[in-house]
């Protein structure tokens, strides 16, 4: 497995991004409400100064028409109940004497309400004398107030609103990195997973490491990047196996064929094997059975020699004259046509065979030596009824011998020779079967 290609992680600047943009709203907001609670206290100020002075001007009247100096001080001791109000005082008209005064002074001599510091305001406010007094005195002051008004309680209020406003941005910005650090861990743990698993499953089979190093800028882009990297994987493994499917094929369509070739070869071989095994039991010139399958034949019957059966050896009467006088193809040709000769007249169930020369031997089974001498009479009738077709008449001359207990091929085919022998004596044309009894071992 190839090392995972570095993935720019886009959390990090999520959570940025969320923080940036909470933060800038959150202090639009805070900003918002500073303003509006500084007009408000800008408000209430200057409504307090108007009210405080005000009620001074009405309040303060008969006292100081009247003088009375502790009334006077109670008066202006009340006007401190007001935060914004921290000096007041009650000077004659030309303001050289001071009636009363409460409050701490600013003045660092002492004087009452003689300077106002940076945040302070002074302000006066002219006291005439009270309802029901001649109206000609009413119009000359009798005194004047001197009020000394702070900003500093407001500004406090403003500087502690701000602070509460920063520290609840402040607040919910951690509480916002805390949820989203662990939210967005939810979401991108999972993700990673995913995408080395992708990487896993796309870098198998010896993939090159470089292709995968190419991919994932982003958490996002990689998964999809892997996930086409195994989407291709997969492609090529369902390429490779539809081509390795079709070479299976191919070459099983070949061992079929192959193997319908082998079938083929050996159905011929399976004929050739017949035709041979025929050819080699046949005699080439006539077709019936050879010596081979005549001695297979007799050791058989022998075999199973339970029942009776007989053999008649049958030889062509001169047959060397055909040979001499009109040559060998004839001989052959006279052979041919005896052989037919003989399967024509034969028995069903009866073995004719080219004994050798121009002697056949036919085998009878079942058949005693009465049956076989009257079989051997029709032989010879039938050769010798009809001209054979190149030489005329011909006609041939038989011997026959049956089995007897304990008897051998060789004995029966000695007995045969021997009548054959007999016939031949005899004059030819003729059957003889008398079993002379001699029992060659
Ligand atoms: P017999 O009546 O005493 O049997 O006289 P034969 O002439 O038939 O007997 P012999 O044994 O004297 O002659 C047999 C001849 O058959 C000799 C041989 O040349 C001939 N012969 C043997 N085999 C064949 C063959 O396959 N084809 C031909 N054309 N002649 C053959
Ligand atoms: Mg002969
Ligand atoms: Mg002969």
């Amino acid at each position: 497995m190839p090392p995972l290609p570095p993935v720019r992680s886009i959390r990090t600047r999520m959570i940025v991004l969320f923080i940036v943009v909470i933060t800038t709203t959150l202090g639009a907001f805070a900003s918002h409400r500073h303003w509006l609670l500084r007009q408000d206290l800008e408000q209430r100020f200057e409504r307090t100064r108007a009210d405080v002075l005000e009620s001074l001007a009405q309040s303060l009247a008969e006292p100081t028409w009247a003088l009375n100096v502790g009334i006077l001080r109670t008066r202006l001791d009340a006007t401190l109940i007001h935060p914004e109000v921290v000096e007041a005082c009650v000077f004659s008209p030309d303001g050289q004497e001071i009636y009363a005064a409460a409050g701490r002074p600013a003045s660092p001599n002492g004087e009452p309400c003689a300077s106002a510091g940076a945040d302070d305001l002074l302000d006066r406010v002219v006291i005439y004398p009270p309802d029901g007094i001649d109206a000609t005195r009413r119009e000359v002051s009798i005194g004047k107030a001197v009020v000394r008004f702070s900003r500093r309680p407001m500004d406090g209020t403003l500087r502690a609103a701000m602070i509460q406003g920063v520290t609840e941005v402040a607040a919910i910005d951690v509480v916002l990195v805390l949820l989203l650090t662990f939210g967005l861990r939810m979401i991108f743990v999972p993700l990673e997973r995913l995408q080395r698993a992708l990487f896993q499953l796309a870098s198998r089979h010896e993939e090159e490491p470089e292709e995968l190093a190419k991919l994932g800028r982003q958490e996002f882009d990689s998964v999809i990047d892997g996930f086409n990297q195994v989407l291709r994987k997969l492609k090529l493994i369902i390429a490779e196996r539809t081509e390795a499917e079709l070479t299976v094929r191919a070459a099983i369509q070949r061992s079929n064929n192959a193997f319908a070739q082998i079938q083929a070869t050996q159905a011929e071989l399976v004929e050739k094997n017949r035709q041979l095994e025929t050819l080699s039991r046949t005699d080439q010139l006539t077709g019936v059975y050879n010596r081979r399958r005549l001695d297979e034949a007799l050791i058989d019957a022998l075999a199973h020699s339970g029942t009776v059966f007989s053999i008649i050896l049958l030889d062509v009467d001169r047959f060397k004259s055909i040979n001499d006088n009109h040559g060998h193809q004839i001989g052959d040709r006279v052979l041919v046509d005896m052989a037919q000769r003989i399967l024509d007249a034969k028995r069903p169930g009866d073995i004719v065979g080219r004994w050798g020369g121009e002697e056949f031997l036919i085998i009878c089974p079942d058949t005693d030596l009465p049956d076989a001498a009257a079989q051997a009479e029709a032989l010879r009738q039938a050769i010798s009824a009809q001209d054979f077709s190149v030489m005329g008449a011909m006609t041939a001359s038989l011997g026959v011998a049956s089995f007897q207990s304990g008897d051998t091929i060789h004995g029966m085919i000695s007995r045969a020779d021997q009548a054959l022998y007999e016939a031949k004596r005899k004059g030819r044309n003729r059957v003889e079967f008398g079993e002379v009894g001699v029992l060659v071992p």
